[in-house]
């Protein structure tokens, strides 16, 4: 069995990230932290407050069209009574993307107005974070279209970043800082959702465990798909997705793919794996 640990960078990467980050975070005024609406805490990596120092952090629960919405929102009310911006986001169809640049003003509108009242114009900074496979790529794309990359001549913008205009007083950085995904007891979570690569972790406890999870959180949507009826162990979930799909029951790998896909595709409905109450009950 392989340790999720593993999945850590060396600490010497690791230390070389947080460094280059904070070097970058220190160019910026708001700092856009993409989660996967699906594993809202998993996905989320509490370094990034530690390097922020004061900054202001706009969550953007992205993939918001996978997630369970009642979950989404519940995550979403945690999250601003910590003190975060929160917005709920699909960056494929465009979901609520055009929010993200009038919501910075708001959130930095009395940096803005001082800067104003002393006659400083700067335009305000912005760079997405997150850990891999969250959507950071897919954001900057759908932000940037069609908009101008900045380059150091403008007041306020360094030389050797480049940054592209989101708006006439908001520059992005174009390139988003990388964080791994802080593991404690969520790599099952984070291996479902294909946020950590298939061989990290035993697919096959993955799976056993997607197939629980789903038992428990989204059963009609689970046993409709594969015409589950009665289920006495882990077995019958093998033999239902096997003669519902057409292949051999003991063939795990591929019974096992097909879960996954599924699951991660939107065939099994909306899906929210990181749970609310489960986790933070305790300490809200
Ligand atoms: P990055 O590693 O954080 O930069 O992630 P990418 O931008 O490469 O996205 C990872 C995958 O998620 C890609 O296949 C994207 O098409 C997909 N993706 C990104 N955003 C969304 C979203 O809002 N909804 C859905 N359904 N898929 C998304």
């Amino acid at each position: 069995m392989s340790d999720p640990k593993n999945i850590n960078w060396f600490p010497g990467h690791m230390q070389k990230a947080k460094r280059e980050m904070q070097e970058k975070i220190k160019l910026v005024n708001i700092i856009y932290m993409v989660l996967d609406s699906r594993i809202p805490k998993s996905s989320f990596n509490p370094l990034i407050k530690e390097i922020a120092s004061n900054r202001p952090i706009l969550l953007l629960l992205n993939k918001a069209d996978l997630a369970d919405s009642n979950e989404t929102k519940k995550w979403m009310d945690y999250y601003k009574a910590q003190g975060y911006y929160c917005l709920d986001v699909d960056a494929v169809t465009g979901y609520n993307m055009k929010k993200i640049v009038p919501l910075t003003y708001e959130i930095l509108k009395e940096k803005i107005d001082k800067n104003k009242e002393r006659g400083i114009k700067l335009s305000m900074k912005a760079m997405i974070t997150g850990i891999p496979n969250v959507g950071k790529s897919t954001i900057i794309n759908a932000l940037v279209k069609k908009k101008i990359t900045v380059t150091g001549d403008k007041p306020g913008v360094t030389k050797n970043q480049q940054w592209v205009e989101l708006d006439k007083n908001l520059d992005l950085l174009d390139t988003p800082g990388v964080l791994w995904p802080k593991l404690e007891d969520n790599g099952t979570n984070l291996a479902l959702t294909g946020a950590i690569k298939d061989d990290v972790m035993p697919i096959d406890e993955v799976v056993k465990e997607g197939f629980e999870f789903m038992n428990t959180y989204y059963r009609d949507a689970f046993y409709s798909r594969y015409k589950i009826s009665e289920i006495n162990s882990i077995y019958d979930y093998y033999e239902a997705i096997a003669k519902a799909r057409g292949c051999k029951s003991d063939d795990y790998e591929k019974i096992n793919n097909i879960f996954l896909h599924d699951l991660r595709h939107e065939k099994l409905g909306r899906v929210t794996i990181d749970r609310f109450t489960s986790i933070w009950e305790r300490t809200i």
